[in-house]
């Protein structure tokens, strides 16, 4: 049972007037809730010819490696949440140099905004939401130990960019897949 935010009595979905969606409308105080995607930054570290990724030690993916990434807090910008998540989980401080790769994934209500930066001074640890971090040569990424698709796709389009030594900002819509 969903119950309102503002008053605590339960909600019902409703069309509201002038609205084309359902919504967890307020049987009591007529509070709309409305719910919209989230927002998650992300940083794909280079250092030298390799990239960081962090192992998880939370579920969804528990074990699995990923990019330093998560949910946007507010008060901050999106390059300040990759910045702030990369420290968290991988505790590496970074000089992020562009937005990289921007995933809609309309399915799970996510917006994946991917920085690429360097790494300062080589130096890495394991946050609480981690059980290792590692930095990976291109042939040693473990792509079927990948937690998410953005990361495989990030990973992907850095190194094709790589190749050209050009890297384009990729705005793409993901889609749902076997394993997620
Ligand atoms: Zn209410």
């Amino acid at each position: 049972m969903n119950c309102c935010t503002h008053c605590g009595h339960p909600t019902t979905a409703q069309i509201p007037p002038g609205d084309d969606k359902l919504r967890q409308v307020c049987s009591a105080c007529g509070n709309i809730h409305y719910e919209n995607p989230k927002t998650i930054c992300g940083a794909l570290v280079i250092w030298q010819d390799q990239v960081l990724l962090c192992r998880r030690a939370i579920e969804p993916r528990y074990g699995y490696w990923t990019l330093p990434a998560g949910y946007m807090e507010l008060n901050e910008t999106m390059q300040q949440g990759a910045e702030r998540e990369t420290f968290e989980e991988a505790q590496a401080y970074i000089d992020t140099e562009q937005l990289y790769c921007l995933y809609d994934i309309p399915h799970i209500g996510q917006i994946y905004a991917i920085f690429k930066a360097k790494l300062q001074h080589g130096r890495f640890g394991a946050g609480t939401e981690t059980l290792e971090s590692r930095l990976f040569h291109k042939d040693d990424i473990p792509w079927e130990q990948l937690a998410f698709q953005s990361v495989r796709q990030t990973l992907h389009h850095y190194f094709a960019d790589r190749e050209q030594e050009h890297y384009p900002l990729h705005l793409e819509t993901l889609y749902p897949t076997v394993n997620e």
